[in-house]
């Protein structure tokens, strides 16, 4: 078995860091020394899969365990791949530099469905046939997770199994199917076996998956090693630690809230353990407390009390991102303050209290000016909103609606706030009460945006930033 070797293509592209490995806390477990080998692949760019923390579980737990290695696939960036393929080069993993056809399993994560394409690209460039039905025998089976695995018939054909939900108890099982049958067929079946498999090929009439959900999160430590470090600048350059999974608000548009449902917290004490641990081994200068709702953590005052009783936070700056306006009170923006935070971000979704009802988000106008004035009160000078375009039943009233309380929070802000608003687009998504709603055309969305832009953004102290990626057709 012989590794990839691209050593001499390095000083050709244009960022060599992406692809040299040996990161600090990376596990490097020996290939040939391991009975079953897992390559799991992030499909797309290192920076951005390396701040994955999905990946960095499953990474972590599989190489804590005997018999078993785990190594990690990024997707080249596009000049790699070029010349990848001209020079018949195939996906490796990182740490063993082995190609990917040579694991027993290559297991991509789908958290987002930009990047279906690029899973077709990550499986071609491994030298596999891109559809299932073309792989060999010898070839490793292709699993597929993540939450877009909810919605798994686009990539059905390509996919050999696709596991639903969460996989931290789930991949020991996985690693036991692969060492006790060699034979790829009858691993299939056993997978096929699972609650929370799908094997399109062996589930054509239809099946019912249960989503898998982890029991052991409360009181979850590290599993390996402390976080890795990459040699370049990540998307999210921080250690990361998760305190809560799932979200108690039920906003119907949004997936992650019915996804990581049932709500659980993880223990303080466990949080506090694991991030001294890391920031003493890695000498991370920034560390963030991330959630889908963070200040709905039931302990979170108490947390960020310890943390600044226990971090010098001079050195580490600890990072809060999701907040909801109406469960600020004093005491915890001070302790926020105290933390180094400088912002606070709000998402109100929509711009009436009509359409915030209608999504389930019960935030009041009063509840969002009061979180903001605490905020004022307490000196913070910068407040990011979030609204969504398109989303069911909206009219041209909701979109006004938007454009007045910006305007009302610039006016308690003395126009001197400095106000960040980011419009995104309302994607229907699957396993919501708005699964099957519509997805407004583009040009409207479009039209929509630069109403409120033209409304509001030429104040000098707001900014409105809105997504084109969803519009090739017009920008
Ligand atoms: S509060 Fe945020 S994470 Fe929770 S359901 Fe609503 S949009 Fe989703």
């Amino acid at each position: 078995m012989k590794q990839v070797d691209i050593q001499h293509l390095l000083p050709l592209v244009e960022k060599p860091s992406r692809y040299i490995d040996h990161e600090i806390n990376a596990c490097r477990k020996d290939f040939a020394g391991n009975k079953i080998r897992m390559a799991f692949a992030f499909p797309d760019a290192y920076e951005i899969g390396i701040s994955h923390l999905g990946l960095k579980i499953l990474y972590s737990i599989v190489n804590s365990l005997p018999d078993l290695m785990a190594d990690r696939v990024y997707l080249p960036w596009t000049d790699l791949a070029d010349m990848m393929r001209a020079e018949k080069l195939k996906l490796f993993g990182w740490e063993s530099r082995m190609p990917v056809d040579q694991f027993d399993l290559l297991g991509i994560t789908l958290q987002s469905e930009l990047t279906f394409s690029n899973v077709l690209e990550t499986i071609d460039l491994s030298g596999l046939a891109i559809r299932s039905e073309l792989r060999a025998e010898t070839d490793p089976i292709v699993m597929a997770g993540g939450p877009c695995a909810t919605n798994p018939l686009p990539l059905a054909p390509f996919v050999d199994v696709f596991y639903l939900g969460e996989a931290e108890e789930g991949i020991i099982e996985i690693a036991e199917i692969l060492k006790e049958h060699s034979s790829k067929q009858e691993r299939l079946r056993k997978f096929a076996d699972m609650d929370s498999c799908y094997v399109p090929a062996m589930h054509q009439d239809g099946r019912i998956v249960h989503s898998s959900k982890f029991n052991g999160f409360h009181n979850s430590q590290l599993q390996h090693k402390p976080q890795l470090l990459s040699w370049q600048l990540a998307t999210h350059n921080r250690y990361v630690a998760e305190i809560m999974r799932g979200c108690s608000r039920g906003c119907r548009f949004c997936h992650a809230g019915y996804f990581y449902r049932p709500v659980r917290e993880r223990a303080p004490e466990a949080i506090l353990q694991d991030l001294l641990t890391e920031v003493k081994a890695s000498g991370w200068d920034e560390a963030g407390l991330v959630s889908l709702s963070s200040s709905d953590y039931s302990c979170i005052q108490e947390l960020l009390l310890s943390l600044l009783f226990a971090v010098d936070t001079q050195k580490t700056h600890i990072s809060l991102p999701s907040l909801r306006a109406d469960s600020l009170s004093d005491p915890l923006v001070k302790a926020m303050q105290s933390l180094g935070r400088e912002g606070l971000t709000i998402a109100p979704e929509a711009g009436s209290e009509r359409l915030r009802k209608v999504i389930n988000k019960n935030l009041s106008e009063t509840e969002i000016m009061a979180g903001i004035e605490t905020a004022l009160r307490l000196g913070w000078q910068k407040i990011k909103l979030y609204f969504m375009l398109g989303l069911p039943t909206e009219t041209e009233e909701d979109i006004d609606a938007i454009i007045e309380l910006i305007d009302k929070i610039n006016a308690i802000g003395k126009r001197r706030l400095q106000i960040n608003v980011t419009l995104s687009p309302f994607v229907p998504k699957p396993f919501t009460p708005f699964q099957w709603c519509k997805m407004l055309e583009g040009e409207i969305l479009l039209n929509r945006a630069w109403r409120v832009k033209n409304s509001c953004g030429k104040a000098r102290n707001i900014k409105i930033k809105y997504h084109t990626t969803c519009l090739p057709a017009i920008v």
